[in-house]
């Protein structure tokens, strides 16, 4: 192996190692992050640095996958009303990512996976995928939330002390990973519970990864932020630990290594058009894969 094919960090190779990543078809695991308030106590940046450093303690120790720079800025104009978070429009977003995608795409790569930090990135990221299938039917592009990985779950049900929505925004679950990744950056005498917002059944179901006994529907209702929340707190940061957060973040590992272990081998099928017409190549056909 030469030394650039054994750096796992996509924009630290060369253009020829590039070509050998290809070859030995590794996959593209692209971090999406946002720039946003997350309470008194906490800097913007906790959306990029937990997906980032999930993929990085993962990606690290493979053979089989690159890690792309985390992509830093999200989709939040709701959150306008707090100050710091820088919001991109929801179809530059998209195209933005798009983008990114195609360009692996064109260079010869066949499996990307977006990994989420940003509760408001998850359906646009799940169009990203959708995307990027429809048009290079030769890659797979996959999409989730950092939250939604099981193994993540089983040890947030095992820790985890706030009860119910404790761990919307900024609460215990976020708060507890970045003290296990950057303590210094927390200022935990200034964690103030909030959980201001009214407790419905149907429409304020805001909890990532708690609350394993609510079954209720959720309908989805995303209200500007200061009408949901008086910190910008949604949770219970005051019973994060630094402990809690590497318990997290180990299981966030773990079952991103199972994910990319099954997408590692997850084959790739032709598609066949049942249709008996024929399509000239100069026919426009917007269904058509490039
Ligand atoms: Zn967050």
């Amino acid at each position: 192996m030469s030394h650039d094919q054994s750096n796992y960090r996509y924009q630290k190779l060369t253009w020829p190692a590039i070509n050998e990543a290809v070859e030995a078809e590794r996959m593209v695991v692209i971090p999406v992050g946002s720039t946003e308030d997350h309470g008194p106590h906490l800097p913007l940046d906790v959306d990029q640095v937990i997906p980032g450093t999930i993929c990085e303690r993962t990606v690290k120790t493979r053979s089989d996958a690159l890690l792309f720079p985390t992509v830093q800025h999200g989709f939040l104009p709701h959150h306008m009303d707090f100050p710091g978070g820088i919001t991109v429009k929801w179809d530059r977003f998209v195209e933005y990512l798009l983008d990114l995608c195609f360009s692996l795409a064109h260079h010869g790569f066949q499996k990307l996976l977006l990994v989420n930090g940003h509760g408001s990135n998850a359906h646009l990221l799940e169009q990203v995928a959708r995307q990027v299938i429809v048009q290079y039917p030769g890659v797979q592009c996959g999409s989730l939330s950092w939250w939604e990985i099981e193994e993540f779950q089983a040890e947030f049900r095992a820790h985890a002390e706030a009860g119910p929505r404790g761990s919307a925004h900024a609460g215990e679950m976020e708060t507890s990973v970045y003290l296990a990744i950057d303590p210094d950056a927390v200022d935990m005498a200034k964690a103030e519970r909030d959980i201001s917002y009214p407790m419905g059944d149907h429409f304020y179901a805001y909890g990532l990864a708690d609350d394993p006994d609510d079954v209720s529907t959720n309908v989805s209702l995303m209200e500007w932020w200061s009408t949901i929340s008086r910190t910008g707190v949604k949770g219970d940061p005051t019973v994060a630990t630094a402990e809690k957060g590497e318990a997290f973040l180990a299981g966030a590992v773990a079952g991103l290594h199972s994910i990319l272990d099954e997408f590692a081998e997850f084959p790739i099928r032709e598609i066949e058009d049942h249709h008996d017409r024929e399509v000239e190549n100069s026919d426009y056909d917007p269904f058509r894969p490039r």
